[in-house]
C-alpha cells in the first residue's frame, strides 16, 4: 500500500510540524542545515583527505540511496556493496564525509550498546568492527586502554568502599593526587574493557572501504526531501534520485530533516585540546598510565588523550533549540570547557589550550537508538546512539545493509523502529523542558 506524505510524516514522528524541503532551507528555521559551517576537529588536522568527491548532480534511478556519511552511512554503504555487488549504490552527504559525530567524537569504543544492555549482541558488534578494522587493513590507532572511572561525590565513593567487588579495582583520592595531578576526585575504578581508536582514521578506513567496493559516495550533497514510495525519491540541490531501498543515516540531524521529531533530540557537546604534551608533562598527568577517563555525571565529562599526545576535555553544552545542530555561541562555550578542564587539572592552565570542537550526538528519552524499516518497509533508518555510538553505528549500518539486501543475520531483530520509545516533547515545550532541565544537569 503507497502511503501518503503526511501519513509518512505521522509514521516517523514528525507529527504536524512543515515537511522538509528548501523552503525550510531557505528560512534556515526548519530543514537541513545544509549551508551551515562546521568548525574542524583535531582528529580531521590529522589524516590525509579523501580523494575529491563530487557533488549529486542530474537524474538517477538506483537500488539504494543512503543518506549521510558518517561510520552508519559508509558501513551501510560497504556491506550492502559487499551483499549485493550488483547494486548501484549511492550515498549522499550534506558536508564532506565524516564531519558529523563520526570525526568529533572522543574515540571511547567498547562492546555497549545504549539502552541493550543485556544481551551479547553489543559483544557480537564489537568483533564485527575489530574485524572490519583488521580485514580492511585500517591503520586507525586502534588498541585496548585501562579507564578511568573518576567519583566527584564522597558517598560514590563510600559505596565503591563497601562493594568488595568494585572495590577491587578502587584508587583512592591520595593515590590520584599522587598519580594524575588532580586532588578534584574522591576516587576512580579501573575498567579494563575499553579500547580507543583515532575517530578520523577510522572514518577514512570507512570512506576507502566503501569506495574500493564500488559505493558511489557524493559530497554537498543534502537529501532535502524524500518523498516516500515505490520506489523512494530524493530531492538534492543537483537534481533527483530515486531509489527502491533508502537508509536514513542522518543521526542528530534527523530531526531537521524533519523525522522522529517527537522521539529524537540532538544535544551539543565541546572538546578542547591542549597542545601536544611533553613525555614529562604525560607523566605529571598520569596520561601514560590512563590516557581515558570518564566522570560519573547525567552529562558527563570525559577526558582522553589522542595518540599525538594532546589532552583533551569533552562537556555536554544541552539542547539549542529548533534542533539545531549548531550552536549559538562558541566561545562561551570554549570558557565553559576551559573552565572545566582548569578545576579538574590547575596545572593545564600553565600549557595553555589549543584546539576546540563542537559536536551533535542525537539521544532518545530512554536512551535506546531508533532503527529499523519504516514507511512502506523500503525506507531504513538508524539514528540517535545517545552519545556512544562508535561500534553501534558500524554494527547497525552493517545490519541494515542485513535487512535491506536480505542478508540474513540474527541480530536484524534488534532493530525495531520507534517501538519501545517514549515521545519527546517538540516545538515549543521542547525548548521549555530541555534548554533549562539539561542546564540544571550540567557539571561544574
Ligand atoms: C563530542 C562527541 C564525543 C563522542 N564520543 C564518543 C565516544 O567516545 N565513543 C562513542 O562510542 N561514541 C562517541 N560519540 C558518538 C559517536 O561519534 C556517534 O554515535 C557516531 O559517530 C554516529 O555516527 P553516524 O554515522 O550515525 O552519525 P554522524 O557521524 O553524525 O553522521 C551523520 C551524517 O549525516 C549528514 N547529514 C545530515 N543531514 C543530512 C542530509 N539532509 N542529507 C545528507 N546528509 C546529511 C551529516 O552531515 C553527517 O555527516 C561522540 C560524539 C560526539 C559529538
Amino acid at each position: 500500500m503507497k502511503i501518503s506524505r503526511r501519513k509518512f510524516l505521522l509514521t516517523t514522528g514528525a507529527g504536524v510540524v512543515t515537511a522538509p524541503g528548501i523552503a525550510g532551507l531557505i528560512m534556515g528555521e526548519r530543514g537541513v542545515e545544509a549551508n551551515s559551517i562546521r568548525n574542524t576537529s583535531l582528529w580531521s588536522t590529522q589524516v590525509p583527505s579523501l580523494p575529491q568527491l563530487p557533488r549529486f548532480e542530474g537524474e538517477r534511478k538506483v537500488d539504494l540511496v543512503i543518506v549521510g556519511g558518517g561510520y552508519t552511512g559508509l558501513a551501510c554503504a560497504y556491506y550492502a556493496k559487499k551483499f549485493r555487488p550488483d547494486w548501484s549504490v549511492v550515498m549522499l552527504e550534506s558536508h564532506t564525509i565524516g564531519s558529523g559525530a563520526s570525526s568529533r567524537n572522543s574515540g571511547a569504543v567498547s562492546a555497549k550498546y545504549q539502552g541493550l544492555a543485556d544481551t551479547e549482541m553489543p559483544q557480537r558488534g564489537f568483533d564485527r568492527l575489530s574485524q572490519f578494522i583488521e580485514t580492511e587493513d585500517i591503520d586507525c590507532d586502534f588498541h585496548p586502554t585501562t579507564l578511568l572511572e573518576l567519583l566527584t561525590s564522597k558517598d560514590a565513593a563510600q559505596s565503591v568502599n563497601s562493594d568488595p567487588v568494585r572495590h577491587q579495582k578502587w584508587i583512592s583520592a591520595d593515590a590520584l593526587k599522587e598519580s594524575i595531578g588532580t586532588d578534584f576526585y574522591a576516587g576512580a575504578i579501573e575498567k579494563n574493557d575499553n579500547y580507543t581508536v583515532h575517530p578520523a582514521k577510522l572514518v577514512v578506513g570507512h570512506a576507502q572501504a566503501a569506495l574500493d567496493v564500488g559505493a558511489e559516495l557524493f559530497e554537498h550533497s543534502p537529501a532535502l526531501d524524500i518523498m516516500p514510495g515505490k520506489p523512494v525519491e530524493i530531492s538534492t540541490p543537483g537534481g533527483k534520485i530515486r531509489a527502491d531501498h533508502v537508509c536514513i543515516a542522518t543521526n542528530a540531524y534527523t530531526p531537521r530533516l524533519g523525522m522522529f521529531k517527537s522521539s529524537m533530540y540532538p544535544l551539543h557537546q565541546y572538546s578542547l585540546a591542549t597542545r601536544k604534551l611533553t613525555h614529562q608533562e604525560i607523566a605529571t598527568f598520569g596520561l601514560d598510565k590512563w590516557n581515558l577517563r570518564f566522570e560519573e555525571h547525567t552529562l558527563p565529562v570525559t577526558f582522553s588523550m589522542t595518540p599525538s599526545g594532546h589532552f583533551f576535555i569533552r562537556i555536554v553544552l544541552g539542547y539549542a533549540g529548533l534542533d539545531s545542530s549548531t550552536w549559538p555561541d562558541l566561545a562561551a562555550a570554549r570558557r565553559l570547557a576551559a573552565r572545566l578542564f582548569e578545576r579538574r587539572y590547575p596545572g593545564i592552565s600553565d600549557i595553555g589550550l589549543e584546539h576546540g570542537w563542537s559536536g551533535v550526538t542525537g539521544h532518545t528519552l530512554l536512551g535506546k537508538p531508533i532503527a529499523g524499516p519504516i514507511g512502506d518497509g523500503n525506507i531504513h533508518v538508524s539514528v540517535a546512539y545517545n552519545g556512544s555510538g562508535i561500534m553501534p553505528s558500524h554494527n547497525n549500518g552493517y545490519l541494515t545493509a542485513c535487512q535491506i539486501t536480505g542478508h540474513s543475520d540474527r541480530d536484524t531483530k534488534f532493530l525495531t523502529g520507534t517501538s519501545g520509545q517514549i515521545l519527546v516533547p517538540s516545538g515549543y515545550y521542547r525548548n521549555l523542558l530541555l534548554k533549562p532541565g539539561l542546564s540544571l544537569l550540567s557539571p561544574t
